[in-house]
């Protein structure tokens, strides 16, 4: 397994049960990419695309708006439009109908998969199961976004409208214009991502498997497929391999003989330990695009999008633009103490993930490519992934989440 995020993880451990003896290389601990830091929210609703057209109708205004939850470094666009170009293709009624679909396949077993994969003690410690706020700043957004709630619904996501009086008596701590909201009942939310990815690391040790410090490099291939992973060191020998690193998957994805689509989209988070208000339910402040959600080291405002390079230094002033919207919706709140941090969401242009057997190699797979949802869906994918490797059919059509539709 190359990856120990929580897909790797979820991955590992569910191949470890499954009788395979699992060696996971990531250069860093457990849980310390994209991982470490989401908003936490178990999004089992999350059923449309990034590029659906009113978000791509927005897009210029929203690269102009002073505050505005995308950015785009212009120095990375020209390497991005392959990714662009695709990302507009994707975006047809019926290319946005058959992806929405197959998210509906990929998240709608989130929570119920990661109960199964974590175990009942370490789900309740981990998850809560509080539902998904809507929450809109001002009647535009909300006008906006109902297009996006009746596509939500006729996938069969449940959502209640919950007006003024409703909303106060969940979120007391809710500014007085924010009038509507609408609540994802079946979402849940957990309380430390990282401790979820370090859990899984638990359980996979104690199952009997292992992790290592290394970074891949790239492979040894024989007449039966991948023989060894290259790495600084002296290389580990194997008998299959799972590609699972993120948003760095592209290059060996390639090692491979795959072409890949993918995109760092980078979301900020501002963790605030003594928040001075309470809150309950995890919310999405819709158009400001990052969630608030309560942890057990305080209140996280998790989200936005930002594409660049990777490794480019973080933008302070997204986070303070995200302090500032978070007091516009949650006057009482504080940031004393805050954290800051930005990842690496792994992101391809159709929203799908990257699930599937090599096409060159019988003996490799691929994990990658979450984007807004691989917490939500990592448990899910290492149950797919499982049915590939022992070669069984998967209960859900995988085509669209092939590694072939790139190439
Ligand atoms: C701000 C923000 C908020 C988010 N909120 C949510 C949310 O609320 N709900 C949700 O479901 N998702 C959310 N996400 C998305 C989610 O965090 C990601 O989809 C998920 O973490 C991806 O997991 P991963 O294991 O694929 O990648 P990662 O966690 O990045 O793990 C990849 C691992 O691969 C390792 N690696 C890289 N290259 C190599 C190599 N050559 N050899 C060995 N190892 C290597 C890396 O070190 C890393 O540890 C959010 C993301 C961000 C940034």
């Amino acid at each position: 397994m190359i990856g120990a995020g929580v897909v790797g993880m979820a991955c590992a451990l569910r191949l470890q049960r499954a009788g395979h003896a699992v060696t996971v290389l990531d250069p860093l601990a457990p849980g310390n990419g994209a991982s470490f830091g989401n908003a936490g929210v178990f999004a089992v609703g999350h059923v449309l695309p990034l590029g659906m057209p009113g978000v791509l109708a927005r897009v210029p205004h929203m690269l102009l708006a002073r505050e505005s939850p995308l950015s785009i470094r212009w120095s990375h666009l020209p390497r991005m439009l392959p990714w662009l170009a695709r990302l507009v293709r994707s975006s047809t009624p019926a290319r946005i109908d058959a992806i929405s679909a197959a998210l509906r396949d990929l998240v709608t077993d989130g929570l119920d998969s990661t109960r199964a994969l974590l175990g009942p003690r370490h789900f309740v410690d981990l998850v809560r199961h509080a539902g998904w706020l809507f929450v809109y700043s001002d009647a535009a957004a909300l006008e906006r976004d109902r297009a996006g709630i009746a596509l939500r619904r006729a996938r069969g996501v449940r959502i209640e409208e919950i007006e003024a009086g409703a909303l106060r008596q969940l979120v007391p701590a809710l500014a007085p214009s924010v009038r509507h909201g609408f609540l994802f009942p079946d979402c849940g939310h957990t309380v430390n991502p990282h401790r979820v990815v370090v859990t899984l690391a638990a359980l996979l040790r104690e199952a009997g498997g292992t992790i290592k410090t290394a970074t891949a490099r790239g492979f040894d291939i024989g007449e039966a497929g991948v023989t060894r992973v290259l790495t600084d060191g002296d290389g580990i020998a194997t008998d299959g391999v799972v590609l699972a690193a993120g948003a760095d998957s592209a290059a060996l994805a390639r090692a491979l003989g795959s072409r890949v689509l993918l995109e760092s989209e980078r979301g900020y988070h501002v963790t605030m330990p003594d928040p001075g208000i309470d809150l309950r339910v995890p919310l999405l402040a819709v158009g400001e695009k990052f969630s608030i959600t309560p942890m057990e080291h305080g209140i996280r405002l998790g989200g936005t999008a930002e594409f660049s390079a990777g490794d480019a230094p973080p933008n302070p002033r997204r986070h303070a633009m995200m302090v500032a919207q978070a007091r516009r919706l949650l006057p009482g709140i504080s940031d004393t103490g805050a954290t800051t941090w930005v990842g690496r969401r792994p992101s391809t242009p159709d929203s799908l993930p990257v699930i599937s057997g090599s096409p060159h190699h019988r003996n490799a797979w691929f994990a990658f490519g979450h984007g807004h949802v691989g917490l939500t869906t990592a448990a899910v994918t290492a149950g797919w992934i499982a049915d590939l490797v022992a070669g069984r059919p998967p209960s859900v059509d995988l085509a669209p989440f092939r590694v072939e539709r790139f190439s």
